[in-house]
Formats: C-alpha cells, structure tokens, sequence
C-alpha cells in the first residue's frame, strides 16, 4: 500500500504547539493539582495490591539469531524488543526497579526485566515514545549508550533532543508528529500522534512530544502505540497506513476514568484502535509491571478478553504475552 505523502505533509502543516507546549489534536480535558489530589485522596480509595508474575527467561540464541519472521521478546510494561529482517528494535526501554527520578520512591516494578542491557543482541534503533518515567529512564538510555555507542540510533519526539544530548547521544532522529525519516535503503520511521501528555518535572509539562511510532520495513508495518486515550487521530492513522501487520497497544493505566480517559485507553478502546488502525495482529503492553493507577494489576488482559469476545475477534488476533516471553507469528 502505498502512503499518501500529500495528506500526511497537510496534517503535519497543522500546528499542535502553543506558547512552547504541544496540545492533543482533539482538545482533551486538563486535569491539574486539584484534580489529582480528589483522585489521591478519594474517600474508600483502594491501592492495588502489587503482583509478581512469573518471568520467563528469555532463549538468547533465538535472540541472537531470529527466525525470519519477526519476533517480539516482552521486556515487561511498554519495553520489547523487535527482531525483523536483521533489525533489532527496542520500544520505551526502562529496566529499572522504579518508573521515578528517584531510586527509593516512586512506583515500583514487581516483575524484573526479562533482559538486561548485556544480555541484549546489539540493538540498532530504540523508539520513544515519550518523557514519562515509566517510558524514559535515564539509568537504561545511559547504560545502552555506553554498551552500544554511537551505532544505535534513537528516535525521540520532538523537544527531547537537549534531554538526550546531556546523557551524551548525537544519533538521534527528532521528529514532529506525520513527519518521517529515512533509516536506511528499506526501512523507515514515521513519527504518529497520541493522545496524551509529558513531563518530568513541575514545571516542563507538555513542552516535549508524546507521539506513537510506525515502522515501514519494506512493506512491512510494525506499530508502537506508546500511551495514548482514544480519538480520531487512530481512523486517521487506519486510512494512511492500514493494514498494519504487529501492532503494540496499550491496555493498562485506565482507573478511575474520570481521570485517565483521555490519556490511558482502557481494553475496550484498545480493541477499537486494533480496529481503526487495521491491524492484523496486536500484541498488549503497559500492563502486570508498575501498578501506576487504580485498577488491580491483573484486570487489564482480563477485560482485553471480554472485550474481544463481544467484538467476535480471536484472542490470538490480539494477544497477551507473558513477561519474557519470545513470540513469532505462526
Ligand atoms: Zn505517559
Ligand atoms: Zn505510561
């Protein structure tokens, strides 16, 4: 399928940065401090209960020399690895014990990484998706850096190019949302809206991009949804880019709703995205590692099946992996 070039340079000459901070394309409601503190301290407010899922380890061999189909090794929450046509790929890589800027506080992993970065084929490109601390972690892009140096590349939404020069990477690709780049004669990265937020600090909300991923392997068409609640921008993304072949959608970080719908899809939406961006297979992420909201940590693939049932798709089409495990399509 070809792209349509005209449309995407039309949508990417449409501005989405105001005074120095990105906006969603669909306005969403603004949650602030006030906002966070009813959700915090809600009265009968339950704290899921961490849970430890069984790690499976890895087969480095297969790792080191993939089968010619792609292959998808789950990292745990948004991090994997994709092995295609001898391209070795990491998603939102973060092997820390806490998605924080401190090491004593902050949400906590219950399941460690299923790699760590020496136990990793050499790594060519890592995608990000966004600043979050449970998607960027410093200790991780520094410690890849330094095993992989100047080979591996980096593609970062626009605004976090200061970030990335501080820890000492120049190969990086910044891109705006609809603008894409050439990786090499077959592959290229396109750089796709979500429908979220950024930050770090108190004070740099929204002055970086949040965005989702698409690479284009010769034909071949993976997706990296990184975090995102649910709009038009995915019918959008459908007619440009459908099919897709492996998508990676989030289904966790939904509760409560009021606060979390416009920023963290819940299974049910997953499943429409599957749909919207006609994917042939998807895979869930952002689940079973921190417990960063409400909902028990447990419940997400749990309500990702119920909701493939009532929408008459086989939970092979949409699949939940375990944390280490290694996947290839039939
Ligand atoms: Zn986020
Ligand atoms: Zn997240």
């Amino acid at each position: 399928m070809t792209i349509d070039r005209e449309r995407l340079a039309a949508l990417a000459a449409e501005p989405h940065c105001h005074g120095g901070r990105y906006r969603n394309l669909e306005p969403v409601p603004r949650r602030g401090l006030g906002d966070f503190l009813r959700w915090q301290l809600a009265p009968g407010r339950r704290f899921p209960k961490g849970k430890r899922y069984t790690l499976l380890r890895p087969d480095v061999h297969l790792l080191i020399d993939p089968p010619a189909a792609p292959q998808l090794t789950w990292l745990g929450h948004a991090s994997f690895l994709f092995q295609y046509r001898g391209l070795n790929v990491l998603t939102d890589p973060v092997l820390s014990d806490r998605a924080s800027p401190f090491r004593l506080v902050g949400p906590r992993r219950f399941t460690p990484p299923a790699l760590t970065v020496a136990d990793m084929p050499p790594i060519h490109l890592v995608l990000v998706s966004h600043n979050h601390y449970d998607h960027l972690d410093e200790a991780t892009v520094r410690q890849l850096h330094r095993r992989f140096g100047d080979n591996l590349r980096f593609c970062i939404p626009i605004g976090l190019r200061r970030w990335f020069e501080k820890c000492g990477i120049q190969n990086l690709v910044e891109l705006d949302w609809w603008q894409s780049t050439p990786l090499d004669s077959k592959n290229e990265a396109f750089c796709l809206p979500a429908q979220h937020f950024s930050g770090r600090t108190a004070t740099d909300t929204n002055t970086s991009l949040w965005c989702s991923w698409l690479l284009d392997m010769d034909g071949f068409r993976f997706y990296f949804g990184g975090d995102t609640g649910y709009g038009r921008i995915f019918q959008v993304i459908g007619e440009l880019f459908a099919p897709i072949d492996l998508a990676l959608l989030p289904i966790g970080a939904y509760d409560p709703r009021w606060f979390m719908a416009p920023v963290h899809v819940a299974p049910e939406e997953a499943v429409r995205i599957h749909q919207d961006i006609g994917a042939s297979q998807s895979i869930a992420m952002h689940w079973g590692t921190f417990a960063l909201t409400d909902e028990p940590m447990d419940e997400p693939p749990r309500r990702l099946r119920m909701a493939l049932e009532r929408q008459g798709i086989s939970e092979l089409e949409f699949r939940v992996m375990q944390h280490g495990e290694v996947w290839s399509p039939e």
